[in-house]
């Protein structure tokens, strides 16, 4: 398992995020989080490689 510096893309939240599910996509390891602070989600892709920068997709803050 590869262990990731996760910061939230939203409002910069850093520490335990809850880890949603992972899946692989190509040859990337998908981190899906949810934000604790601000409920958001977002996509963290790994290459567990370490030959491609690892990158964040977001989605929208859940509304409540
Ligand atoms: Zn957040």
């Amino acid at each position: 398992m590869v262990c990731t510096v996760v910061k939230c893309p939203y409002c910069g939240f850093e520490g335990e995020f809850r880890l949603i599910k992972t899946w692989r996509y190509r040859w990337w390891n998908v981190y899906f989080y949810e934000c604790p602070k601000c409920d958001a989600h977002f996509a963290s892709y790994v290459d567990p490689e370490g030959k491609r920068k690892s990158f964040a997709i977001l989605y929208k803050p859940r509304v409540r």
